[in-house]
């Protein structure tokens, strides 16, 4: 556990850099599969949330497929030996060397978001006399209660195929001869953590099913997306999501015509709690109304704050209390909560929102301490940056240092 890997090895590596736990993803993996497996549920992890190899490695090894929304995306899950008929393909803008790239590879499902890609596939795989497995990304209208840049599933965003448009897009599809429906596809959105959301959704499912059946169409493959939300605030008492709630949610609620398969495509709640942002302060700098702690890591290694006002949790762990007992003998334990200042914790970028949390409460905080950001597992690494002419951030792992 994180709690317990705070020694000195840290404190010999430059920062900052991600470090990943691999018994905390081991164990999220574990419980991700026993639950799914209860109800034969599909799972396909979503690489965008982290792409390390290492990462993919191990959840390539519980027997998971992937979800792209890219071609270098699907490229890197045929390189981490992802079986092909086990990769979906997803994105409201899939160029023709992409969609070339995937028919190459005969992956199992091209999630389709309009009926313009739908010709564009269709013309690029009779070019090559195959027929492409085609998903019809459905935009359900349900509101995923999240924040606003990260909702897809509103007829105002730019996802999929709003109901409307069904009839012009079934009408199209018996021209399109080099496409095959093989199911129907939804994702409203990520970081959902009022389940009844998802509820919402299944009944929406269940709607646009019966209209299929009203046309007899057979859909042999339901997909529902991912977006399972993690607990930022406490990791260390909600380690993994609660899958068992989630899945058996959906077992519950969709009406599934006979055969049909379900598919999840899960990115955050699989990686985000294995991963860790350390850093260093560099400076204390006295403000007007609050002191800035200024760290050595900024936007350009964790974007999410400044990109959509994410939390994370910031601890100063060269004076946490809870690291310390692990760290030196007992006797030595000094109790720091007693005198918490407040910071604002701030990156070295040269924007205003380079800005992890203000008004942060910290043990009195020095230059050189270490500071951890958690739950950064996953959308950390990936959209790192090199803005600023900045070195590209380091990873290492629990079982390598
Ligand atoms: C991002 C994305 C996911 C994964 O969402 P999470 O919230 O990370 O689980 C799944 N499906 C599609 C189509 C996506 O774009």
């Amino acid at each position: 556990m994180f709690t317990e890997i705070i020694t000195s090895k840290f404190k010999t590596i430059p920062t900052p850099f991600y470090y990943y736990d691999v018994e905390v993803l081991k164990q999220t993996l574990q419980k991700v599969k026993e639950e799914s497996d209860k109800y034969g549920f599909n799972v396909h992890y979503a690489l965008k949330a982290n792409a390390n190899n290492k990462i993919l490695n191990i959840v390539k090894s519980f027997g998971f497929g992937a979800d792209c929304v890219s071609g270098n995306e699907i490229r890197k899950a045929v390189e981490c030996e992802f079986t092909p008929n086990h990769i979906v393909f997803a994105g409201v803008g899939k160029s023709d060397a992409e969609i070339n790239y995937a028919l190459d590879n005969n992956i199992f499902c091209f999630n389709c978001e309009s009926l313009q890609e739908m010709e564009v596939i269709n013309e690029l795989a009779l070019a090559k006399n195959k027929t492409a497995h085609i998903a019809l990304r459905i935009n359900p209208n349900v509101n995923a209660n999240t924040h606003k840049y990260i909702t897809t599933g509103l007829e105002e965003n730019k996802f999929g195929i709003n109901l409307w448009e069904l009839d012009a897009v079934i009408a199209a599809l018996k021209t399109l001869n080099n496409l095959k429906l093989i199911g129907l596809h939804f994702h409203i959105g990520s970081q959902i953590t009022d389940l009844s959301s998802f509820k919402t959704l299944c009944l929406k499912v269940n709607e646009v099913q019966q209209w299929f059946v009203g046309y007899k169409i057979t859909i042999e493959n339901i997909n529902v997306g991912g977006g399972l939300g993690v607990n930022y605030h406490e990791p260390d008492t909600h380690l993994i999501a609660d899958f068992a709630a989630y899945f058996k949610l959906f077992n519950e609620f969709l009406e599934l015509l006979p055969n049909q398969k379900v598919h999840f495509e899960l990115g955050r709640s699989i990686s985000a709690q294995c991963g860790t942002l350390i850093s260093r302060v560099l400076y204390i700098k006295k403000g007007v109304n609050t002191n800035f702690a200024i760290l050595d890591a900024g936007m350009t290694e964790l974007m999410r704050p400044a990109l959509y006002q994410a939390y994370h949790k910031i601890e100063n762990i060269s004076k946490s209390t809870k690291y310390e007992v692990r760290s030196t003998d007992s006797s030595s334990i000094v109790n720091h909560n007693s005198s918490l200042e407040k910071y604002d914790v701030v990156g070295p970028i040269c924007e205003s929102s380079d800005c992890f949390g203000k008004a942060v409460e910290l043990p009195e905080t020095l230059r050189g301490d270490i500071i951890a950001l958690r739950t950064a597992g996953s959308y950390g690494e990936v959209m790192s940056s090199a803005y600023n002419l900045r070195d590209r951030v380091k990873a290492f792992y629990s079982d390598e240092i």
